[in-house]
């Protein structure tokens, strides 16, 4: 749903009662409806004739009895099962729920059955704020539109529904609209319109599972607008699209806004690389009187009439990805739904279709929407106003969740990010169904496992906390080099560290242009793209001396420089201690980047990781670009635990300690593992012993005569095949692991 505020001011603020409370949301499985409606828009609001039949599979054994919402404003004629009418003292009808009793119970869980459910009445018309519900209204040609905008609770206004967030309709649905000649309908799916006499019948079928507050329909005297699109990913080449504008709405300004859905929709496609949801049925948007906005019906969005823009369209057409095809669990985590369209609209539109200054402009001014006391999650879904009226000072689904969105694309980088995106709109059991914020976590997790990060507290905090932070910048400049200190501060106190992804550009000599990703994890900063540990004070080598930069330059995260501080001081000791298992010793590696100039290090060992003694001491000579780097072989590995750890003694006294690194294993002997063929060129395959590798995860290491690791990372059993076409030639040793840190290794030779 996208609402226009301006058109929000004009309506008056008013109680909504609430919704159904839904009787037996767990016994029953809603498998297919056919909604038959009588109406004439040109007498009056009511559903002259009304029949829903529900196709259903129970979900517990012995139902006896089955609950529908239904508003008390619909009056129930009759119940038909099996055949017959049932006597009325079978089913009652109070607080919008109606509960039928089966003559006899169904024994079996599983059992697919149906209910017939007659009823007529004039539905009643939601007082909030917010365009909800059952309408009828004139529009400017002076003809009536009778139309439903079902979201987020009223489906059960107009129509007996399961109104609800845990059961899409499987197998779709069956509206058919008996009205006057002279109208057309819009609704979900593929049309059929027959005529007789003075009498239409539109037939609009869908047979992709659908929630219940997103089949709705409309009737006016349409024109329809209609083309074919290629959406650029399948053999597929003509989706059809079909806009219902009223006869007084069918200008040539509102095709030209609609003739954007023709680039939007394969732009949407190929980035995703994901085809439109409903391929085998349409595209479309329907016309309605000025609601003030758009409400994302499953395969043609419902459109106010004055909210024809490409942005609104753009809005509403990402949300048959992210709101039809995936639907929010949950109504306090509409960003699942608004937030993605929000980011469509503001980030993807514009980057995809408009101008680089245009998409800056867009992207800044969403920044700058969100508030400082804000949250993502919706605290009160009591009422519809609660959930949708933007840019609330509370809640922020539609602007902070944008960003929410927006900050994990930096912290993943596009590939990644849209990696993720493209695993999420694809997931089994997601797809096609309901979402939840855990869900979506986990696929933004998937792409970041590797490098170390997590994201529990990412989402913890902006999804759930208030406000936004700033951060004070530290930094120093040095001959080709940068070095960073960010210290946080929340714009609303006590809500915990905000971990986030920080974009920091730096111009400098020599055509130096570039933009760093810092991650902000815990206080601690790490580097995005490799996952490496800086500690307090990140430093960058870089091909130029910096003169200048800037904070989030293209506006994709929710903090901004409360201060750029120069410090020529900055006391920096970040020590990156690595220690592995190799053939038969253990391999110790470092990389420490300091200002402080520094005498030597002192390696250390223990076996329990907290008494600790001295086996090595090296000389500290500084690299080129100022780091200090070491390695050094531990020729006798114990059979339990190694834990290391170096100290960086200074040349003024000082000393830090590195964090400890561990290795564990015991030794198998040499040439349980054989490499086929060996020398190798282009790849070679592992032979693995079966008695080594009844203990997986199997964990391979491969590293060059430097002690270079070149490969690493968990492979199958079997006999797994690792390219080396890009390996220098030389000798390499290639060690496995497996769980119970038994060693097997044997040196291969790349030519
Ligand atoms: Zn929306």
């Amino acid at each position: 749903m996208k609402t226009v505020p301006t058109s929000i001011l004009l309506c008056t603020m008013s109680c909504f009662t609430g919704f159904a409370a839904f009787a037996y949301p767990s016994t029953y499985n809603v498998i297919y409806d056919r909604i038959s409606l009588t109406v004439n828009p040109a007498l009056s609001a009511a559903i002259t004739s009304g029949s829903v039949t529900t196709y259903f599979n129970t979900t517990a054994p012995a139902l006896a009895q089955i609950g529908f919402d239904l508003d008390q404003a619909m009056n129930v004629t009759s119940i038909v099962y099996h055949g017959s009418a049932l006597p009325a003292e079978d089913y009652s009808h109070a607080g919008n729920v109606l509960l039928i009793s089966f003559p006899a119970a169904i024994a079996v869980k599983g059992t697919r059955d149906s209910v017939t459910i007659n009823y007529h009445g004039t539905p009643v018309t939601p007082t909030t704020s917010i365009p909800s519900g059952y309408n009828r209204a004139q529009h400017s040609s002076g003809n009536y539109i009778i139309y439903t905008l079902s979201e987020s609770f009223t489906g059960h206004d107009w129509w007996p529904c399961k109104d609800s967030l845990v059961d899409k309709i499987d197998s779709g649905v069956d509206m058919i609209v008996t009205t006057p000649t002279g109208y057309m309908v819009g609704g979900n799916g593929v049309l059929i319109q027959t005529t007789s006499g003075s009498i239409q019948i539109s037939t609009w079928k869908t047979r992709v599972p659908i929630a219940t507050y997103l089949v709705n329909f409309s009737v006016a005297n349409y024109q329809d607008y209609a083309f074919t699109i290629n959406t650029g990913l399948t053999s597929r080449t003509a989706l059809p699209v079909h806009n219902f504008l009223f006869p007084e709405g069918n200008t040539t300004t509102n095709q030209n806004a609609l003739n954007v859905i023709s680039s939007l929709i394969p732009a949407y496609v190929n980035l995703l690389n994901t085809d439109y949801p409903y391929l085998k049925e349409k595209y479309g948007t329907a016309e309605c009187t000025n609601f003030g906005g758009a409400l994302e019906v499953q395969t043609m969005t419902f459109v106010a009439s004055g909210a024809y823009t490409a942005s609104i369209l753009a809005h509403e057409l990402s949300h048959q990805w992210f709101g039809d095809k995936l639907t929010t669990n949950d109504w306090h985590m509409i960003w699942l739904n608004e937030g993605f369209a929000e980011y469509f609209q503001y980030v993807i539109y514009p980057q995809q279709l408009q101008s680089a200054s245009t998409a800056l402009a867009a992207r800044q001014s969403l920044k700058t929407s969100v508030t400082n006391t804000s949250t993502t999650v919706v605290s009160s879904i009591a009422n519809v106003d609660n959930i949708f009226i933007p840019s609330s000072s509370l809640n922020q689904p539609y602007e902070k969740g944008a960003m929410t969105l927006s900050m994990l694309r930096a912290w993943l980088g596009d590939t990644h990010f849209y990696t993720a995106l493209y695993n999420y709109v694809n997931a089994p059991g997601l797809a096609y169904n309901f979402t939840s914020v855990d869900s979506l976590k986990y696929y933004m997790q998937q792409q970041v496992q590797g490098l170390g990060f997590d994201l529990n507290n990412f989402f913890q905090e902006w999804v759930n906390n208030k406000g936004r932070v700033t951060y004070a910048v530290n930094y120093d400049y040095v001959k080709n080099g940068i070095y960073l200190n960010l210290v946080q501060s929340p714009t609303v106190s006590g809500q915990g560290h905000f971990d986030m992804p920080v974009p920091i550009e730096i111009k400098g000599t020599g055509g130096l242009d570039t933009t760093v990703v810092l991650i902000d994890q815990g206080g601690t900063l790490y580097n995005s793209a490799t996952g490496a540990a800086f500690g307090s004070v990140a430093h960058f080598n870089l091909s130029g001396t910096p003169t200048s930069m800037t904070f989030d330059p293209n506006s994709v995260v929710l903090a901004t420089a409360s201060s750029m501080t120069q410090i020529s001081t900055l006391p920096l000791m970040d020590i990156q201690l690595k220690a592995m298992p190799g053939a038969g010793v253990n391999l110790l590696s470092w990389n420490v980047t300091t200002n402080l100039p520094l005498q030597s290090f002192v390696i250390e060992k223990s076996a329990d990781g907290t008494q600790f003694s001295s086996i090595g001491q090296q000389e500290a000579i500084a690299s080129a670009n100022g780091q200090y780097l070491g390695s050094f072989t531990d020729p006798d590995p114990g059979r339990g635990a190694d834990f290391y750890r170096i100290l960086a003694l200074e040349q003024g006294g000082g000393q830090t300690y590195s964090a400890i690194s561990e290795v564990n294993g015991t030794a198998a002997g040499p040439g349980a593992l054989t490499v086929l063929p060996n020398p190798a060129t282009g790849s070679f395959s592992l032979s693995i012993p079966a008695t080594f590798s009844d203990h997986l995860p199997l964990n391979l290491v491969i590293y060059d005569a430097s002690g270079q690791v070149v490969k690493m990372g968990q492979i199958p059993c079997g006999t797994p095949v690792i390219p080396c076409d890009e390996w220098a030639p030389g000798i390499y040793m290639v060690l496995l692991i497996n769980d119970r840190n038994q060693r097997a290794y044997q040196k291969m030779i790349k030519k």
